[in-house]
C-alpha cells in the first residue's frame, strides 16, 4: 500500500494539520511542529496536544505516515561551537515535540559546514573533503547528543538527501552512511530521499534503468531497511545542478515516468511520500494523479 500526501499548514495550530491533510485526501503528511522561521516556541498545550489526537483519529491517518519537518534554523554541523549547541537545544526540543505529539519520526536536513575555500585555492579539493569530512562526525556526534538526551523516547531521527547546494552535506548516499555509520543507536535512525535532491545532486530517476540503478546504488550504500520516507517533487533545475528548487510533479525536469517507478515500486509501500511541490492549490490532483499511476 501507498501512503501518500503533502507538506500541509499548521496555520492556526498543530490541531489543524490532521484536517488539512484530509481535505486533499492525503493517506500521509508532513508539518512543522513549530514556527520553522523561529528558535524558541512556547510548549505545545495538554489542551493542543489532545485535540491533535482527536483530529487525527478523524483522519484516520497512522502517526507512522506522519513525517514532521525540524526548522530551518538547525544546522547540527555549525562549527561554531555556540551555534552548535544552540541547534542541538533547538533539536531536541523538535523530537520532544513530536513524541508529546506520538509521532515517531523527524525529518532533518544533516547540516552545512560553512567552511569558505576559494576555488582557485590548489588545496581546494583537499580542503573541501576535509571541511565536508569533519562536518559529518560533528553531525553525527549532533545525533548521538540528541539521542541519548531523548533516550526514553521512541522517535526517529529521519536524515533527508540534499541537492548539495552551498555547503549543505547529505547530497551523496556515502554522507548519509557515514551518520548512520557513527549514530551508536540505528533503531533510532532513518532515512528520507527527496525526488528533486536526489536528482539534482546529480543521480538520475528519469528512465527505469537509471531510476533501478540510483535505487540499487542506494540500496547497496545505504540500505532501504532505512528508507522511513520520500518527498515526491518534481525539479526546476537539471540533472547535477546541485540547485534545490521543486516544481509540480510533470512540469519539470523528472517528468511523470518517475513517479510511476515509485508508486510501482513495494521497496516504497508503508513509508509516508510527501508532496512538497509548489502549487498547493492542486496537491489533491496531484495526489489522485500518483494513485491512478499504479498499475493493476
Ligand atoms: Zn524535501
Ligand atoms: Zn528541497
Amino acid at each position: 500500500m501507498k501512503y501518500v500526501g503533502a507538506h500541509v499548514s499548521v496555520s492556526g495550530g498543530v490541531d489543524n494539520a490532521p484536517l488539512n491533510a484530509m481535505a486533499i485526501g492525503a493517506k500521509a503528511f508532513a508539518l512543522f511542529t513549530k514556527n520553522q522561521r523561529q528558535w524558541i516556541a512556547k510548549p505545545l498545550e495538554p489542551k493542543m496536544i489532545a485535540s491533535f489526537n482527536t483530529n487525527l483519529e478523524k483522519s484516520g491517518i497512522l502517526p507512522k505516515h506522519i513525517l514532521p519537518h525540524d526548522s530551518y534554523l538547525i544546522n547540527l554541523g555549525n562549527p561554531d561551537p555556540e551555534k552548535l549547541e544552540q541547534s542541538r537545544e533547538a533539536f531536541i526540543d523538535e523530537i520532544k515535540r513530536c513524541d508529546q505529539l506520538g509521532l515517531k519520526l523527524l525529518n532533518f536536513h544533516p547540516g552545512s559546514h560553512l567552511v569558505k575555500i576559494a576555488k582557485r585555492d590548489p588545496e581546494y579539493v583537499d580542503k573541501l573533503q576535509e571541511a565536508e569530512l569533519n562536518c559529518l562526525d560533528l553531525i553525527a556526534e549532533s545525533m548521538n547528543v540528541a539521542i541519548e538526551a531523548t533516550h526514553d523516547m521512541d522517535v526517529k531521527l529521519v536524515i533527508e538527501n540534499t541537492a548539495g547546494q552551498g555547503t549543505n552535506l547529505g547530497y551523496r548516499f556515502e554522507h548519509l552512511a557515514h551518520l548512520i555509520d557513527k549514530v551508536n543507536d540505528k533503531s533510532r535512525v532513518g532515512v528520507c530521499l527527496d525526488t528533486c535532491h536526489t536528482f539534482t545532486a546529480g543521480y538520475d530517476l528519469r528512465t527505469k534503468e537509471t531510476y533501478q540503478a540510483t535505487m540499487a546504488e542506494f540500496d547497496r550504500i545505504v540500505g532501504f531497511e532505512y528508507l522511513c520516507g520520500m518527498h515526491i517533487n518534481d525539479s526546476k533545475p537539471k540533472l547535477g545542478s546541485r540547485v534545490d528548487r521543486h516544481h509540480s510533479l510533470g512540469w519539470g525536469e523528472l517528468g511523470w515516468d518517475t513517479f510511476g517507478f515509485i508508486m510501482n515500486d513495494p521497496r516504497m509501500d508503508d513509508i509516508p511520500l510527501v508532496l512538497e511541490t509548489i502549487d498547493e492549490s492542486i496537491w489533491a490532483e496531484e495526489i489522485t494523479a500518483l494513485y491512478n499511476l499504479i498499475e493493476a
